[in-house]
């Protein structure tokens, strides 16, 4: 179609057009990706530790001809970045690959699978670009450490691996949902420690400062607030050193919050709010409170137009799963936290959950059961589904011209709004 000079493809035609391609290319590597699938699903390693991950990954990529790989990049020993270039000016996409697993529970996270969705889109759109004249460039990340607070793509973000970048997709397992369109929480931590003076409990208990009953007065307090916190605000408390023996006035008291928000400028107030109960311990019994913020990760700001493609071409492959895919424009609300939250700040983002058929208990992420899931050749078929998929929105994004630039645009209203949300 052609509107004043400039060519418009309908979103319908360039599903049609590229997915055979697409199909085709992944297809063609479905056993070396199973050998790579199982491989890391085998050998779970914890963050920032990825190393046979990182070198079967790497190796896998450099064995395809005409990409750019840099091991170790960004002074990170297991992070990496390969780029196909088509040599034809236009957009850069790019694909993240998580790799780490969870201390005692292997991949029981599934990131053997984010690494295969992404690594076979990846090579997806490399090869629509070598035999199809597909313009722009495709940049794959070995992202690692995303479990716990590790931060590996807040520490690439720092580092300037994505200046050059225009958008980032990835995917995520579970078992309840098939959606491009997720929001994941704003996360951080707060360590209060109290410091007052050890007295005699019996014979001279007036000279103390008591740094457990601050703590105490905290955690009660932290317990009060939860009644007029948000259904969407999450406030988990321990208590880390309840002090020494109890004939004595304590005189150190130590505890840590986890705190849960839908958006990274509630997560700041319900900071706030915490930091205040902290305050309270030490104002009602005179003790030091020390209280230290540990950064967490933002929520996750989904772009609707990426993932508008991405729903297209999931509904276009053959033996549609269920669950069904949202409708356009529907939202999921997933209450866990990730790095990729950071980077959707940072660029237009998706990060599609897929669900992959559960283990004999249905046990969701973190779970034994998720573990046995995650390595059987059903969830390896639902990767390569959305491994598809996000090759499709990729090509989508480097072929419909106009596409990236209301990509953008949409990513620059929703980056207003997290903005008047903390104005207001
Ligand atoms: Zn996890
Ligand atoms: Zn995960």
């Amino acid at each position: 179609m052609e509107i004043d000079g400039y060519i418009v493809v309908e979103h319908s035609d360039s599903v049609s057009g590229y997915l055979s391609i697409i199909d085709k290319a992944i297809e063609s590597l479905r056993d070396a990706l199973w050998l790579v699938n199982q491989f890391i699903h085998l050998n779970p390693e914890l963050a920032f530790k990825e190393y046979e991950a990182h070198r079967v990954l790497t190796d896998f990529v450099r064995s395809e001809e005409g990409w750019r790989v840099t091991p170790s990049a960004y002074g990170m020993a297991t992070a990496w970045v390969a780029v196909y270039d088509s040599g034809k000016a236009g957009p850069v996409v790019s694909l993240n690959i998580e790799m780490d697993a969870l201390p005692g529970l292997g991949h029981a996270c599934g990131h053997n699978l984010i690494a295969t969705a992404s690594l076979s889109a990846g090579i997806a759109v490399a090869e629509s670009m070598k035999k199809h004249g597909v313009p722009g460039k495709v940049v794959l990340f070995g992202t690692p450490g995303e479990e716990g607070v590790g931060g590996g793509k807040i520490r690439l973000l720092e580092a300037g691996a994505y200046k050059d970048v225009e958008i980032s997709l990835i995917s995520h397992p579970g078992i309840f949902n098939n959606s491009p369109l997720v929001r994941t929480t704003a996360f951080c931590r707060l360590e209060v420690e109290y410091h007052g003076r050890a007295a005699h409990a019996a014979n001279s208990p007036w000279l103390g400062v008591n740094a457990l009953d601050a703590l105490v007065i905290a955690y009660n307090a932290v317990s009060v607030l939860r009644q007029q916190t948000m259904p969407s605000d999450v406030i988990g408390m321990s208590i880390t050193d309840g002090g020494g023996p109890p004939n004595v006035i304590q005189a150190y008291a130590a505890g840590v919050c986890v705190l849960r928000a839908a958006s990274a400028s509630r997560l700041k107030e319900l900071q706030r709010k915490v930091t205040a109960c902290f305050q309270a311990g030490a104002e009602a019994t005179g003790a030091r409170a020390d209280i230290k913020v540990v950064d967490g990760y933002a929520d996750h700001v989904p772009n609707r137009v990426l993932a508008e493609s991405y729903r297209q071409y999931w509904n276009s492959l053959p033996d549609v799963p269920e669950p069904a895919i949202p409708p356009k424009d529907q939202f999921t609300w997933v209450k866990a936290s990730t790095d990729q939250g950071n980077i959707s700040y940072a660029m237009p983002s998706v990060n599609a959950s897929f669900a992959i058929p559960p283990g004999p208990n249905s046990g969701p992420p973190h779970t034994p059961d998720f573990e046995r899931a995650s390595g059987t050749k059903a969830a390896f078929d639902r990767a390569l589904r959305v491994g598809k998929a996000l090759a499709g929105t990729a090509v989508d994004v480097l072929t419909t011209p106009g596409l990236i630039e209301k990509i953008k645009q949409q990513w620059r209203r929703d980056m207003d709004a997290v903005e008047q949300r903390v104005l207001g």
